[in-house]
C-alpha cells in the first residue's frame, strides 16, 4: 500500500514551481489544484509546465471543480453550464497530467432521491462520453458530501462508481459530519477499486451537517491512518486551514 500525502492548493500560476518543489522536499507527493472559484490556469504552456515538474517531482496531481455546479438542476441551462465547468477543468487537466477531476455532483431540489441520482448519473456519462471523444485520460470524481440535505452519502458515491465506473473523492471529513461517526468497515467494502482519492481535515459540525473545516487533530490523522484499506494506492489531500503542516504530520505518522 502506498498513501501519498498533499494540500488542496497550489496557489498562483508564477510560483507554481516553487510551491512544487516546497512540497517535494516536505516528502509529499500529492496536489490538489483548486479551481473552486474557477479554473485559474489559461494558459496551455504554463499547465504543460506545471504537469511536467509535478512528475519530475513525482508528485500526483488533481484538480477541484468550481462550487457551482448542480447537475440535478431543475432548469436544463444549469445542468449544462455544470457539464461545460466540469469538462473545462478536464480539458486542462489532461494538460496537467492530472489524474481526475474532484466536484460536488449535486443538490435535490425539490426532487426525490432516486430522480436526483437518475440525473446525476445521466451526466455523469455524458461527460465520460466527451471525455471519451477527446480521448483524455484524465477522470471524473463525484465527493461524498458534509450536508445531510445535499446529494452525496458514501452509498450514493459509490453507486455512481459502479455503474457508470467514474472515479471518486471519500471526503472523511464530511463523512463524519453527515453520519456522526464514520464506518470504516462500511466504506472499505462499499469502494472496491484500487486507487483512492480522499479529502482529509478536522471538521466542525451541527445536527445538519458540515459546517467548517479546521486544523487535523493528531488522533484524528491516527483514526484515519489505522483504518484505512491496506491494499490499494491512496491519495490523501489535507484541507485545513493549515494544509501544509497537517499533510506533513500525516505523513510523519504513517511512515512512523
Ligand atoms: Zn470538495
Amino acid at each position: 500500500m502506498v498513501i501519498y500525502f498533499g494540500p488542496a492548493g497550489l496557489g498562483p500560476v508564477k510560483t507554481a514551481t516553487e510551491r512544487l518543489e516546497e512540497y517535494h522536499k516536505l516528502g509529499l507527493k500529492a496536489c490538489e489544484i483548486a479551481f473552486t472559484y474557477g479554473v485559474y490556469i489559461h494558459n496551455e504552456k504554463d499547465a504543460e509546465e506545471i504537469g511536467k515538474t509535478a512528475k519530475k517531482l513525482d508528485i500526483n496531481l488533481s484538480i477541484h471543480a468550481p462550487y457551482w455546479i448542480n447537475l440535478n438542476s431543475e432548469e436544463k441551462k444549469k445542468v449544462e453550464e455544470s457539464k461545460k465547468r466540469i469538462l473545462d477543468c478536464c480539458k486542462i487537466g489532461e494538460v496537467l497530467q492530472a489524474d481526475v477531476v474532484v466536484f460536488h455532483p449535486g443538490y435535490y431540489g425539490k426532487m426525490k432521491e432516486e430522480e436526483t441520482y437518475e440525473n446525476i448519473k445521466n451526466a455523469i456519462l455524458e461527460i465520460q462520453k466527451e471525455i471519451k471523444k477527446h480521448n483524455w485520460k484524465i477522470k471524473i470524481a463525484p465527493e461524498t458530501m458534509g450536508k445531510v440535505n445535499v446529494f452525496g452519502s458514501i452509498e450514493q458515491i459509490a453507486k455512481l462508481v459502479e455503474e457508470t465506473n467514474c472515479s471518486f473523492c471519500i471526503d472523511f471529513a464530511h463523512v463524519l459530519a453527515r453520519e456522526k461517526k464514520v464506518d470504516y468497515e462500511k466504506i472499505r467494502s462499499l469502494f472496491k477499486p484500487e486507487k483512492w482519492h480522499c479529502h482529509f481535515s478536522g471538521i466542525v459540525y451541527s445536527e445538519k451537517g458540515e459546517r467548517h473545516h479546521i486544523k487535523t487533530p493528531k488522533e484524528k490523522w491516527k483514526e484515519l491512518l489505522d483504518n484505512l484499506p491496506k491494499n490499494k494506492d491512496i491519495i490523501i489531500i489535507n484541507e485545513s486551514p493549515d494544509m501544509i503542516n497537517d499533510s506533513v504530520d500525516g505523513l510523519k505518522m504513517w511512515k512512523g
